[in-house]
């Protein structure tokens, strides 16, 4: 099975090298050494990540050369019509300014966030999907997430893994995490792994390092969402070969945050997702949708937060209300707000890699196409070993707890062919 199609070294400018993928041009950054003109290569969050031998190559691009532009026209006609009579008034105006490839302020955001008419949400959908189209083509990602740890230092009041919450807890070994990366690569061909876990001081500084430095010999990208850290820890895992991180500041509101964050501020999170990407990190960052007492405006200044912190990659959703957690009664939010919410993201920010998160898968499922067809192009498969799945119980019924790894790929890539996209790699 292939999750990324091999591309082919057609320009080096410094640090960037140009990569084509049947005639596509990707920005990526050069971060390996001996790569030269006409190498083959694999690429991953606008990284390039590992050199792949010709033969292998031409192997893989002869499986998908008709393919690769059947998808290309799928993708071209679902992004067709947008139905823009339907909207009226204040949405009308914001949807010329999106064709006109305008800066949309928050009063803007505001207007499309109010929509509630089914037709008119289905306008904004397909808008986010045509200007998706039109900055992406049909490149979409596939990252691995690996859960190695369900310990946690923090008491967050939405979270299931929080540390006053009375659950089994487990650690997976660096052998284990090295033998589930490995088999990720081997068997199911991922190029990106994201390690996540709660913030578990067992792993610490040296343990983190060493793992990274094994896991770098795979010739993947290393995308870690560990939490908190000092920025000296996020350095030096960078330079033993993380390249990507996720960390979402969860809410713009300080008032919020501080309800629901014991111990910690907006602040000191904010800081650290800027230090990431000064760094040198590819960032991910986003919100949770729908936290008590967020107002519309909330959502616009989340989205707009998010922007600023000009991370590669958006990740944001639903907060679904779990068991034995202080907010174990806030309201379930809609999967339309949800869809809402990447919409508004994709058409204030065409350049966003936008992520499809499990969350919104546990909301419907067929909420994961619909988000591929409002604006989101980036997608996460579960690689954590079935025996700890289900402890890793951020929220209650996850989606994809009980399917194999096998059946989940299969189920992403008839998606992704249903849709017309093509999994190279989204470029810079
Ligand atoms: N310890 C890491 C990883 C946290 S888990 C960190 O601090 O970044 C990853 C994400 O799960 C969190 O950032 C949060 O946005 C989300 N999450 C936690 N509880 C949730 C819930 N009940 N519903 C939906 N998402 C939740």
């Amino acid at each position: 099975m292939c999750y990324a199609i091999p591309a082919k070294v057609v320009e080096i400018k410094k640090n960037i090298a140009v990569l084509d993928y049947f005639g596509e041009r990707r920005n990526v950054v050069l971060d390996l050494p001996d790569i030269h003109i006409d190498d083959y290569v694999f690429a991953q969050g606008g990284i390039l990540v590992r050199k792949v031998d010709e033969k292998e190559a031409l192997a893989v691009l002869d499986t998908w050369k008709d393919l690769f532009f059947e998808l290309k026209e799928i993708d071209q006609q679902l992004a067709q019509s947008s139905h823009a009579e339907k909207l009226s008034g204040n949405a009308l105006a914001v949807l010329q300014k999106i064709n006109l490839k305008q800066t949309l302020t928050k009063e803007d955001l505001l207007i499309l966030n109010a929509l509630q008419n089914p037709q008119e949400l289905s306008v904004l959908y397909d808008v986010a999907n045509q200007v998706r189209q039109r900055v992406h083509g049909n490149a979409s990602c596939v990252h691995g997430i690996i859960e190695f740890s369900n310990y946690c230092r923090g008491d967050c009041f939405y979270c299931g893994i929080r540390r006053e919450r009375s659950i089994e807890r487990y650690r997976m070994t660096e052998a284990e995490i090295l033998a589930t990366t490995k088999q990720a690569i081997d068997e199911y061909g991922f190029k990106a792994i994201v390690l996540q876990s709660g913030e578990d001081l067992y792993y610490d500084e040296d343990k983190l390092e060493h793992l990274v430095k094994a896991l770098r010999q795979l010739g993947i990208l290393i995308f870690l969402s560990i939490g908190v850290r000092p920025v000296a820890t996020y350095k030096k895992l960078y330079a033993a070969g993380a390249r990507a991180a996720l960390m979402r500041f969860e809410t713009s509101n300080p008032v919020i945050f501080n309800e629901l964050r014991p111990n910690t501020t907006l602040d000191e999170r904010l800081t650290l997702i800027r230090e990431l990407k000064k760094i040198g990190y590819v960032l991910a960052t986003g919100f949770l949708i729908g936290l008590p007492h967020e107002q519309p405006e909330d959502l616009v200044n989340n989205i707009l937060l998010t922007q600023e912190l000009a991370p590669e990659m958006y990740s944001f959703g639903p907060l679904i209300p779990t068991q034995d957690t202080p907010l174990v009664h806030a309201p379930t939010i809609s999967v339309e707000q949800v869809l809402k919410t990447i919409a508004i993201a994709r058409v204030a920010s065409p350049d966003a890699n936008i992520l499809v998160t499990t969350a919104l898968e546990t909301l419907s499922l067929e909420a994961k196409r619909q988000a591929l067809l409002a604006g989101a192009n980036s997608m996460m498969i579960n690689l954590t070993p079935r025996q700890y799945r289900p402890l890793y119980s951020i929220y209650d019924h996850r989606a994809c707890n009980d399917q194999t790894v096998a059946a989940n790929i299969q189920e992403t890539i008839q998606l992704l062919r249903d849709l017309g996209r093509a999994p190279m790699d989204v470029g810079l």
